[in-house]
């Protein structure tokens, strides 16, 4: 499959490199060069819009601040090419840290208009700052020179090449690796990012000054590709377009990419040459009948779906021949087909194209039971198990406005245990499990884990001292794979950086083939080797509270806390459930377990504690615990209501 891509992106690049041979009008060559350009812009810009799931309306302003660190470095410091083009991206990576804040703050539309503002500061900054820039004059800046050869249009048209096969190489290895998933993980949870160690914080600076990196390229490359530069190309407009091209095209797809900066690039000409859309828009209504049509005859989709859609691409057709003059009417129809995809094409052109495959036939899975290699390392890393106190939390206060969510809490967790923590629902179970991984941070009392203090810690420090978890409401990544998932948790095994990662080094190959091989370990322990490669969304319930729990192993983790394992759990589930619990106790990591099912807690639990309303009532062998005549009262009185 790897080997097809390959193969795909190869031949594409070399008939890319063969348009200048082809054709001599430079008209065409400028614009597959300016493709590629925007391409590469795209391909930064989907790291953060595709896989951090952010939005940001601040790439037209760093392109334009890669376009300026290269005009600017050109004509005040007369530096050469091979030192403007890193530069370019250098400097506007540190731009994309700064553009990284509001979105460490805000998101969703909040975090748009501030990105939006940011790009419009920048653009008014390249006005006014006249010394620099000449302000609305612009900058002439001629095709670059190296070592004496002065490229020419033809020339310069294969370095943009070569830079759009590099930047598109090192963006597959780089969104494949480690580094992605972290990218991806964040829009799949932010939570549970932290609870296994890849700080949220940390990931998305990364990836904006990564994403920024990209735009620098690009826009270096774009200024010397138009030889002149002037502050109103890098507008809202253009942001706007390049969001677009991202829906349009398909978030987390580098061919989404191309085709996205192929439309915005193409759009505008096509919709300055009214004979050319009236065939455009006359072929896509019969593409649409077609396939509309195939899609029915195969029951792909019903006629009801598809009626607006071919509908709306005759009416568009039929529009067409009625203009006379399409100038006026450029930006509605802009509109419309914005409209158009939003509704209709939410996972983008490739989306669109990969699940109409898709139903013919499901990709073969790559991983199964039978790659798990049984004499590797052990799977579970053992702990030493001595009985000591592991945790200790003392007078524990969570109090959300007036309510005392845990009031005065004590737990004592010794090491080796299970540690069972019952009672009715709103007692504060859940609570004293974000408390314990730094979810939120107590209103008094203390907490000491193995001697250190946690109470003000990050979720992601916290993970990564030892303490690892799952969630009541399951908190997987769900557009990532089952074994992506257990991946992200062996997140801190990886010391390979962006450059090993980039470069494919043999550190970072060792540690991959590592750790894929641990998690494929940890997904056969919990009975998922043969789901690796489905999409967590697509588990049973039951099977994703499992990869929970093998994600959470995947930390290496002294103490495990569970949070309602069972529910939803079928019995034999359940069973199967208890028998991993005390196999991950017989490792010796420490077990603090939340469950309903009485069954569960009494059978393999050596301490429970009792809470109601947010109170400690109870403490003690499960048998003693069971017997207790508050711990009967609160519950019955709890439930009965
Ligand atoms: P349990 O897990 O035992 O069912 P929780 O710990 O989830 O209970 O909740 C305990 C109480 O704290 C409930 O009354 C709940 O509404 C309240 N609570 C939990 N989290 C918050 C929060 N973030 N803000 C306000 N109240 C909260
Ligand atoms: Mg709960």
């Amino acid at each position: 499959m790897n080997r097809k891509y390959l193969v795909a992106a190869i031949v594409g690049f070399v008939l890319l490199a063969l348009v200048p041979v082809f054709t001599h009008n430079p008209y065409y060559i400028h614009l597959v060069e300016t493709i590629m350009i925007y391409a590469i812009l795209l391909f930064g810009l989907d790291i953060v819009v595709g896989y951090t799931g952010q939005v940001s309306l601040g790439h037209a302003g760093l392109f334009g601040i890669g376009a300026y660190t290269a005009g600017v470095l050109f004509l005040k410091v007369g530096a050469p090419f091979w030192i403007i083009l890193p530069a370019s991206i250098a400097v506007t990576a540190v731009f994309g840290a700064v553009l990284a804040l509001p979105a460490l703050r805000v998101s969703g539309p909040y975090l748009a208009m501030v990105t939006l503002a940011f790009g419009t500061i920048i653009q008014i900054l390249i006005n006014e700052m006249t010394f620099l820039t000449e302000g609305p004059m612009g900058l002439k800046i001629p095709k670059p020179t190296v070592a004496g050869y002065k490229f020419d249009e033809q020339s310069f048209y294969w370095v943009v090449c070569a830079m759009t096969a590099l930047s598109l190489l090192v963006v597959h290895r780089l969104l494949r690796s480690q580094l992605g998933r972290a990218f991806e993980a964040l829009r799949g949870s932010p939570v549970a990012s932290d609870c296994m160690g890849v700080s949220v914080y940390r990931y998305k600076v990364y990836a904006f000054v990564i994403s920024a990196g990209f735009a620098g390229l690009a826009g270096c490359l774009y200024a010397y590709s138009e030889q002149y530069i002037s502050p109103n190309t890098y507008n809202n407009e253009l942001t706007v377009m390049f969001l677009l091209a991202i829906i349009m095209g398909g978030r987390k797809t580098r061919i989404g990419a191309l085709l996205g900066a192929t439309i915005i690039v193409l759009l505008p000409k096509l919709l300055d040459d009214l004979e050319m859309f009236r065939v455009v828009a006359s072929g896509l209504a019969v593409l649409m009948l077609v396939g509309a049509l195939i899609g029915v005859a195969r029951q792909m989709t019903t006629f009801k779906t598809m009626a607006v859609p071919v509908v709306g691409t005759a009416a568009l057709a039929a529009f067409a021949f009625w203009l006379d003059n399409i100038t006026d009417w450029r930006l509605s129809i802009f509109g419309l087909m914005i409209l158009f995809v939003v509704y209709y094409l939410q996972d983008g052109i490739v989306g669109f194209v990969r699940t109409l495959f898709a139903r013919r036939g499901a990709a073969a899975p790559v991983h199964s039971a039978s790659d798990v290699n049984t004499s590797a390392d052990p799977i579970i890393r053992a702990v030493n198990a001595d009985g000591e106190d592991l945790l200790v939390a003392k007078e524990v206060l969570m109090q959300f406005g007036g309510l005392k969510a845990i009031n005065q809490v004590d737990l004592r967790i010794k090491r080796g245990t299970i540690h069972g923590l019952i009672g009715p629902n709103g007692s504060g179970k859940s609570t004293m499990m974000n408390v314990l991984t730094g979810i939120y941070v107590p209103t008094s009392g203390s907490i000491e884990f193995q001697g250190r203090s946690v109470v003000g810690r990050t979720s992601s420090d916290i993970a990564l001292s030892g303490i690892a978890r799952t969630f009541q409401n399951v908190q997987l990544f769900g557009e990532m794979s089952a074994l992506q998932n257990v991946l992200v948790g062996l997140h801190h095994t990886f010391h390979s950086n962006f450059v090993d990662v980039a470069l494919n080094t043999s550190r970072y190959v060792h540690e991959d083939e590592a750790a894929t091989q641990r998690a494929m370990g940890l997904l056969n322990f919990v009975g998922l080797a043969d789901l690796a490669d489905e999409q967590a969304r697509n588990l049973p319930y039951g099977k994703q509270r499992l990869l929970e729990i093998a994600r959470a192993l995947a930390l290496d983790p002294q103490l495990l806390l569970l949070d309602e394992p069972a529910a939803g759990l079928t019995a034999p589930d359940i069973k199967e459930l208890v028998l991993i619990i005390r196999k991950i106790r017989d490792h010796g990591i420490t077990v603090i377990l939340i469950e309903h099912h009485m069954d569960v807690v009494m059978s393999i639990c050596d301490t429970v504690s009792v809470l109601d309303f947010g109170q400690k009532i109870a403490e003690g062998l499960p048998a003693q615990v069971q017997a207790d005549e508050k711990v009967i009262e609160a519950y019955l009185g709890g439930t009965a209501a």
